[in-house]
């Protein structure tokens, strides 16, 4: 991966990914290279300098929000923060309170926090309560202090005006951005919550409530168009004697290699679900031919018969017990599942380790 070091600040562990660190020096050499300009420059020089770096700065924030991913926001935000504050209290040193600097940072200030509060979670963490304070109390301390400078230099009216005019500018389109990136990030996590609440845990495939959508477009498939579907449920045999004999996450690992299995065979017509504890539901849309998903059945229990486990130095293999049904018009998803569940019944009835697609008294 691309993190490079674990490094520890404020006695906190961060992992640094090389990109965030390559920003943040970047960032900080211009900051660096714009102050040495405005040590020797002449005045008007200065001033540039000063807005050309809040530029910059607006910039390299969102450069940092975009590709920041698995680093830690807290210390990055923190960092950012602080330096605005010396930035801000330095262009007011220069060049007077007229600039509007202190409402580019304010604004910055705000959304940055807000940016680094999690969306998952009501609670704020210390480090979050630190984060908020800190800059809030910083900011009306420089704030303060910042009013009763006499700048080093006064400004014509129309210069200052233009560079009042330039951070307004600077503020809104940063705003706007941070607003854009905070909205996305709510996007991205609502998508997320949705996708893990319609996913199993353990292997993958999706539970039951995920499978719904696939269930409705069979169904309604099969009413309007008369076009069939097909389903089948897999049952591992003997999977509690797998537990009681080589533990409960030696079964887990039967269930994951399983769960991928039926993964491997899933493409825009057949979904796969962990329908209970150890039983897994294949439904395949658009099945044509009548004895196809007992084909399919085979195929996929086959596979699942050739994986070898590994339980210290002992190799066991596993077996399946499927039940196959075909849609009716005359019957609905709960019926043809029921089938389903009744010929896989008669299948461990009859000796396990088969696939079943008749009916019983066939
Ligand atoms: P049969 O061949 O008749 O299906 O027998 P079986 O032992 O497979 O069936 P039974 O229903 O008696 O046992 C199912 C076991 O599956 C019991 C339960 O502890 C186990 N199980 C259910 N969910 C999980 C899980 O997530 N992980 C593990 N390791 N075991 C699970
Ligand atoms: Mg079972
Ligand atoms: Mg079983």
């Amino acid at each position: 991966m691309l993190y490079i070091k674990k490094m520890s600040i404020g006695g906190n562990k961060m992992k640094f990914k090389l990109g965030t660190q390559f920003y943040l020096s970047a960032f900080l050499s211009i900051v660096l290279i714009t102050h040495v300009i405005m040590l020797f420059d002449s005045m008007i020089r200065q001033v540039y300098a000063c807005t050309i770096q809040n530029a910059i700065g607006c910039i390299v924030i969102t450069i940092l929000y975009l590709t920041k991913k698995k680093s830690n926001p807290f210390v990055m935000i923190f960092f950012i923060l602080l330096h605005l504050e010396l930035q801000v209290f330095m262009a007011i040193f220069f060049m007077g309170w007229k600039m509007q600097f202190q409402y580019y940072y304010l604004g910055i200030m705000v959304f940055s926090v807000l940016m680094s509060f999690p969306l998952d979670s009501r609670e704020l963490t210390k480090k979050q309560k630190f984060l908020g304070i800190s800059s809030t109390v910083l900011f009306f301390s420089s704030y303060i202090i910042s009013r009763n400078i006499n700048p080093l230099y006064t400004i014509p009216e129309k210069i200052a005006d233009r560079i009042a005019l330039l951070n307004y500018i600077s503020i809104f389109s940063g705003l706007a951005f941070l607003s854009n990136l905070f909205r996305m990030n709510a996007i991205r996590f609502a998508y997320m919550m949705r996708n893990q609440s319609l996913r199993d845990e353990l292997t993958k495939l999706y539970n039951r409530r995920g499978i719904r959508a696939e269930m409705d477009r069979a169904i309604d498939a099969m009413q309007t168009e008369g076009i069939p579907y097909a389903v089948a449920i897999f049952d591992i045999d003997d999977f509690k004697l797998i537990n009681d004999t080589y533990g409960h996450d030696m079964g887990d690992e039967v269930l994951k290699k399983i769960g991928k299995i039926l993964q491997d065979f899933e493409n825009e017509i057949i979904t796969a679900c962990r329908w209970g504890g150890e039983e897994f539901l294949l439904i395949r849309q658009n099945s044509i031919y009548k004895e196809s998903m007992e084909i399919l059945a085979h195929k996929i229990a086959g596979k699942i018969s050739q994986l070898e486990f590994n339980s210290d130095g002992t190799e066991f293999k596993v077996t399946v017990t499927a039940g196959c049904a075909n849609s009716d018009p005359e019957l609905s998803l709960n019926e043809t599942l029921k089938i389903a569940d009744n010929r896989l019944y008669h299948g461990k009835q009859t000796g396990k380790n088969k696939i079943v697609s008749y009916d019983i008294n066939q």
